[in-house]
Formats: C-alpha cells, sequence, structure tokens
C-alpha cells in the first residue's frame, strides 16, 4: 500500500475534524500529491480545551458527518468573547434518536463552551458529528486557521494521494484507507480488529473488494454485518471528502433491471443445507467418509448461531478431563441434561449426544479443533464445558476450524444460496431446490441433511407458538429463520416441543450481545438494582431468567473483577463495544449503577466469604466459587433476559433420521442441530448447543453415508 499521509495515532481525531472542515470551506488549496500533511493540535487544542470568555465574537457554522447526513452546528460569540448562542440542525438523523438527541446536544454546548461535550447515549453517531463541527467553529472562533480540504483539477474526482477516515464499528474503531489516483480508487485497506469474529470481521475482509469493484461508497451493506458495514462506509466516505470528493457524485441512480437467473442442474451425494456448526460437522464428517457433498448457505458467510456460542461444548469422561483429574461420568451428564431440561428430553437422543460426546471431542482434535479448557457450567453436576485453551469463544474458534477443514477438503459451499423446498420422489426425498444470485438450483442427491438451525430470529413464528415473547430481543443470527422446520413440514415431517423456547438470562439489550455463561461459572454474581444478590446464579436459565424478571424492572447487573477479565477473552469484546462500566472501587461501581454503595460492598464482602468457605448459604450456589471478587478494577453489565435457542423443531430418532407424523422415518432425510426438537427438552443447559451439532451432525452424516450406500 502507498503511505504518504501522516494522519496516524495521535492524529487520527483530528482527521475528523478536518473532514469537517470540507463542509464549511469548500473549494481550497491542492493537496500535496501523495497525502496531506497536518500540523494542528490547535484545533485539538480547542475541541477540547474552549473556555468562556476567550473567543473572537462572530457566528461560525461547520458540518459533520452524523447518522443519517450532515449536521450543521453553528455558534455566535458575543461581544464578550463567551458563546451566547448555539444552533444544532440534523434533518437526516433518525427522529426518535439522532433527532432527539441534538436539542439535548445543543444545551450542551452552550453550558460547556466547549465541543467536548458528554453526548447522548444512544445517539453516538450524532454526538459525534456535533463534537467535530462544534470542535471546527470552535478553532475558527479562537482566530484558527483551518487547513483547507483541496478541490479536484477540472474534471477529476479526486486529488491523489492517500487518506485515512475513521468510525465506530460494531466492537470499536474502524479504520479505512484509501489510495486514489485522479479518477479512481486503487487501493483500500480497512482494518477493525475489534468486530465480531466470522460476522463483522468477514464484512472489514470482503467489503474492500467490492468498494474497489463498485469504485463507489454507495455499496449495500453485508446482510447480517450492517453495523460494522455502515461503520465502513462512514469512513470511507470520510477518506474520500479529504481526497476532495464531492461524494453527491455516487448517489445512486436507477437500479439497472435485474438480469435473467438461469436454471442449473447440479448432482451429488449429500446435499446439506445450513452452513452452521451442525452442517459444517456433517459436511467434514461425510466427504471424509467418500462422499461428494454439497453445503448450501443462504448468508454471505457460514456460521450461523453457531459463531455466537461463547462457553464450550458439554462432554463427558473425555481424555481431557481423565488427564486434569476431574471425574464425571456419562450417566451423569445424562441425568443433567434431563434434569436441566425438565425431563421433557427425548432420553434416548440425551443418551446418544451423552455417550457420543467424548469422542465428539477426539473428533475434533483430529480436525485441528481441540477443546482442553474444562470448566463448569450451569446445570452441571461436574466440570464438563470444554473450551478452547486461550479463552476464545468456541463458536468463532469452531467455525475458523471448520471452514479450514472444509477448504482442505475441497468441499463445494454455496454461498449466498437458499434451500426453498425438498425435492421427493415415491415418498423419498432426493435433493433440494435452492436459489443463489445467478441461478435457480435443482440439486439431485441421494440424501439430504437439514442444519438450518432454529427459528429465533422469525418473530412471525415465535409469537405463532409464544404469544408472550412478542418483542422480546433475540441473540440469533439473521439467517436464524425456521426454513428447515418449513421445508421438512412440506414433505409431513412431524415437530417436537416446538413452543419451548429459551431465554438466556444475561443478555445485554441495547446490542442484544449475549454474555456467555462463561462469566458467571468462572466467578461473577448478578445484582439487582438493590445492590443484593437474588439467586444462584449459575441454576438453569429458564430459572435465573425468571428470577430477573421478578427484580425491580426486571434487569440485573453481572459483577465482575479483573482477574475474571485477565481469564476470559470474550469479555475484551465487551469491553470495547462499551457495554461494560468499570471502576477502581466497589463504591465508585456502585455509584456509576446507581446503587447504594454501601450495600453492593457488602454484597461483595458476603460472597468473598462465601468463596472463602465454599459455601453459599444464602442462595446454595457451589459451582464458579474457585476465585473471588477481589482485584480491581470491579466491571458491571446491566443485563436482562432474551430469546436465544429454539428447543423444539423436526422430530429425530437416534439416528438423526427425520420422522413423519406417522412416527415413520421420512427415506433420505436427516437433521441436525437446532433445526430438531427433543434433545434439549424444556431447557438447555449451556455446554449442550456445541455438543448437540458435533454429536448429531456426524451421526447425521454416519446415517446418510449409510443411506447413500443402501445400508
Ligand atoms: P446449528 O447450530 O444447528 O448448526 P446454526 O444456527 O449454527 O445452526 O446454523 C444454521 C445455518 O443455516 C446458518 O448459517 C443459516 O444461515 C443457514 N440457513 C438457514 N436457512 C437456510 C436455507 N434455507 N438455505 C441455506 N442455508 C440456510
Amino acid at each position: 500500500m502507498k503511505k504518504g499521509n501522516l494522519f496516524e495515532g495521535g492524529f487520527r481525531s483530528l482527521v475528523a475534524v478536518i473532514v469537517s472542515a470540507a463542509f464549511v470551506l469548500g473549494a481550497g488549496t491542492m493537496m500535496p500529491e501523495g497525502g496531506y500533511v497536518l500540523d494542528n493540535n490547535k484545533v485539538d487544542a480547542a475541541v477540547n480545551e474552549g473556555a468562556t470568555g476567550s473567543f473572537i465574537p462572530g457566528t461560525y457554522t461547520s458540518q459533520a458527518n452524523g447518522f443519517g447526513g450532515p449536521v450543521e452546528v453553528t455558534l455566535t460569540v458575543g461581544d464578550g468573547g463567551g458563546i451566547t448562542e448555539v444552533s444544532v440542525k440534523g434533518a437526516s438523523e433518525t427522529p426518535e434518536i439522532g433527532g432527539a438527541a441534538l436539542p439535548v446536544l445543543q444545551d450542551q454546548l452552550l453550558k460547556t463552551q466547549s465541543a467536548e461535550l458528554d453526548g447522548v447515549s444512544g445517539a453516538t453517531f450524532t454526538s459525534d458529528a456535533v463534537r467535530k463541527a462544534a470542535g471546527v467553529c470552535i478553532a475558527q472562533a479562537n482566530g484558527e486557521e483551518i487547513p483547507e480540504i483541496p478541490t479536484p483539477e477540472g474534471d477529476n474526482l479526486y486529488v491523489p494521494g492517500t487518506y485515512t477516515g475513521t468510525s465506530k464499528g460494531f466492537g470499536g474503531d474502524i479504520e479505512v484507507t484509501v489510495t486514489v489516483s485522479e479518477n479512481a480508487i486503487e487501493d483500500i485497506q480497512i482494518t477493525g480488529d475489534h468486530e465480531t469474529e466470522n460476522i463483522g470481521s468477514f464484512a472489514v475482509d470482503m467489503l474492500g473488494e467490492k468498494i474497489l469493484e463498485a469504485q463507489s461508497p454507495e455499496i449495500d451493506a453485508l446482510t447480517g454485518a450492517t453495523v460494522t458495514s455502515n461503520g465502513i462506509l462512514r469512513a470511507l466516505n470520510d477518506a474520500l471528502v479529504l481526497a476532495g470528493a464531492d461524494l453527491t457524485r455516487f448517489a445512486k441512480t436507477e437500479e439497472a433491471a435485474a438480469p435473467l437467473k438461469k436454471y442449473e442442474d447440479l448432482d451429488c451425494d449429500i446435499v446439506i443445507i445450513g452452513a452452521g456448526g451442525a452442517g459444517m460437522t456433517a459436511a467434514i464428517d461425510a466427504t471424509q467418509a467418500g462422499k461428494k457433498v454439497i453445503l448450501l448457505e443462504k448468508m454471505p458467510y457460514a456460521g450461523g448461531n453457531t459463531t455466537k456460542a461463547t462457553g464450550g461444548m458439554n462432554a463427558a469422561e473425555t481424555h481431557y478431563q481423565k488427564e486434569q483429574g476431574i471425574e464425571d461420568s456419562v450417566e451423569t451428564f445424562i441425568e443433567d441434561t434431563m434434569k436441566g431440561g425438565h425431563d421433557l428430553n427425548n432420553r434416548d437422543l440425551v443418551t446418544v449426544m451423552a455417550k457420543n460426546s467424548a469422542a465428539g471431542i477426539d473428533w475434533l482434535d483430529s480436525i485441528g479443533a481441540p477443546l482442553p479448557k474444562v470448566s463448569f457450567s450451569g446445570g452441571a453436576t461436574n466440570k464438563r464445558i470444554h473450551a478452547p485453551e486461550d479463552g476464545s469463544g468456541v463458536g468463532a474458534y469452531l467455525v475458523t476450524r471448520f471452514l479450514n477443514k472444509i477448504d482442505e477438503l475441497g468441499i463445494n459451499v454455496m454461498y449466498n444460496t437458499k434451500a426453498t423446498s425438498l425435492i421427493t420422489l415415491e415418498g423419498k426425498v432426493v435433493g433440494v431446490k435452492a436459489e443463489g444470485p445467478d441461478a435457480y438450483y435443482t440439486i439431485n442427491a441421494k440424501a439430504v441433511i437439514l442444519a438450518t438451525g432454529g427459528f429465533g430470529n422469525n418473530q412471525e413464528m415465535i409469537v405463532n407458538y409464544r404469544n408472550d415473547l412478542l418483542g422480546t430481543v433475540t441473540t440469533s443470527a439473521p439467517g436464524i429463520t425456521g426454513d428447515g422446520i418449513e421445508m421438512a413440514e412440506e414433505v409431513g415431517a412431524d415437530l417436537v416441543d416446538i413452543e419451548q423456547i429459551q431465554l438466556h438470562p444475561t443478555v445485554e439489550q441495547g446490542t442484544s450481545m449475549l454474555i456467555t455463561e462463561s462469566v458467571r461459572g468462572d466467578g461473577a454474581i448478578l445484582v439487582n438494582q438493590e445492590g443484593k444478590r437474588f439467586i444462584n446464579e449459575l441454576l438453569t436459565r429458564d430459572v435465573v431468567s425468571a428470577g430477573e424478571l421478578e427484580q425491580t424492572g426486571s434487569y440485573a447487573y453481572i459483577i465482575f473483577d479483573q482477574r475474571l477479565r485477565d481469564g476470559l477473552k470474550a469479555i475484551e469484546k465487551y469491553v470495547s463495544t462499551g457495554i461494560t462500566v468499570q471502576a477502581d472501587t466497589i463504591e465508585g461501581l456502585a455509584e456509576q449503577l446507581d446503587i447504594d454503595p454501601a450495600t453492593l460492598a457488602e454484597t461483595l464482602a458476603t460472597w468473598n466469604q462465601y468463596v472463602a468457605d465454599k459455601k453459599d448459604p444464602e442462595f446454595g450456589r457451589d459451582t464458579g466459587m474457585d476465585n473471588d471478587l477481589s482485584q480491581p478494577p470491579y466491571y458491571a453489565i446491566k443485563i436482562a433476559p432474551g430469546i436465544h435457542h429454539t428447543m423444539g423443531g423436526v422430530r429425530i430418532d437416534t439416528k438423526a433420521q427425520v420422522i413423519d407424523t406417522n412416527g415413520k422415518p421420512i427415506p433420505g432425510l436427516f437433521a441436525a442441530g437446532e433445526v430438531t426438537g427433543g434433545v434439549h427438552g424444556g431447557n438447555r443447559i449451556g455446554g449442550n448447543a456445541v455438543a448437540d451439532i458435533v454429536v448429531f451432525g456426524r451421526v447425521a452424516s454416519d446415517s446418510a453415508v449409510k443411506y447413500c450406500d443402501g445400508k
């Protein structure tokens, strides 16, 4: 990459200020070839230190990019040198969010007489835009000369050089650096290290290519990674403005008519629908068994809800447990699962899962995805949840490794290709109809495996089966819309436990981000707004969720310390997303949460004593008590229940054959993972989703392979 500019490190915030200046000053001097050099510490100082009474009287106006379009700030400095009037406008901001924040920001500006505004939570982009535009106005009112953004020569689009813009993504800052010639974007570098692995990170990897191809910021956000995509496009806009671009030239013209799609026939042994955990497991396993597999994925990326799994995989009698001196048994695993599921589970399916779990762990070892770290998780008698060594979230970790293996085996994964129906012939399932970006497919196969996941992101289906959950946030990925259940029903499949929908007790409501159970497993506690614990935090998810709903405001805070943060990588994402509150003392934390400091301090002291005694006389918690909470800083995240897992689904037998409404297997149709019902009963315990996808993904593959071979 050609790199000529000096916008790095501490200069980054200034880039934004200069972008705003473009709107104020329009045409100006030529930018030096190869980059823009800025010495503008005084502007920065003005942003941070504007002081009453020190400005030059006059009226100053500036604009900056908000969420929906430009936000304009006008300041009037009176004869006394203080800001006497402020106007903040932004007609394109979302009325109820950014729009509502504008008058508040206007007041803040007048009150603080500075661009260092508190901002309005929930309206980050609008707040930032007001800060930027106000910063430029104040710099001007301080008598600073604002550097001018250059105008390209003649009809050229850009002034050649390398320019950088930054913006907020899902997990933190995104930086886009473009290198432009007179009329083209020649190179683009996008960095966004904090984006969710395999979702946002995918957008970071993919969008650069799309932008280069389109030669425009006017491209569609990537489905499922909208926040990251929009962050990238905003940062790109900023960089292009620095290059002298007139963004209105990129406005979309009329959509070109979509070309007609062709029809295509494909053949294989096994079609697998859905490249989540179960689908990828089955695809790898069946390919290893010598079958020709086609894996269909309707999204532009693999992973589904599996990517979001943060805890680990439950497995009993594994070599890791034995090596670490952990006693456990398949029998206890079965009983814990049945008890957790309120005995609604199909015991035969639970037995298959528990018995094959250790082999599942061995299989993961064999494909380069070991899960050696064993700990406690809610509802388990023994240390049974297996996680990656480095503390990273199990889902993203597995998806990356599954994809590596899929590449290595040369499996045909068709992305952006949605299965629309199953093809049947004389009562047997013999293929799948699908639609991709360029073609409609008829895929003929000897067997089909459904691995489309649940329906947590299909509000209509949720409300149809559970009216009481109307409006509840969901942690499900965008593609999890129950397609497999509908396709299976069309060929006569029976459904089981379909109304059993699990709420997860620790979901941050603003972002729908799930706070992994491992945080509690590693020692965190839950407190209510009164600063008190109210439950054994490691009881099953339904019980803890119900406990939270009984507290003031139907929410709680999850509290942990620095030691816990250091041991659990997942927490870094929570911190970089900005959902954690932190303080050096418990009292300081309490103040930020509006909790009585003395009460919270007493709750923590009492809890630490319980940990020392290895006994919780109040709520009977007896797991996740290896370490107390005593190492500052202390952290809190406000959480409440969210829809997490749809436990019901297509009925299968112990061979993962789909069963029809007459109780008979549907020949040629197999299913695994969240699309199925029966394994988890009335409540899934943490760590069993991954056990389900790995074990039943392999069972479905094994049965489909045998079926293909006529066995
Ligand atoms: P599981 O945990 O059971 O493996 P996941 O949620 O991880 O389920 O993955 C299910 C995958 O199936 C997702 O990637 C989703 O996008 C994909 N999917 C859902 N419906 C379809 C469909 N009609 N065609 C192709 N892929 C689908």
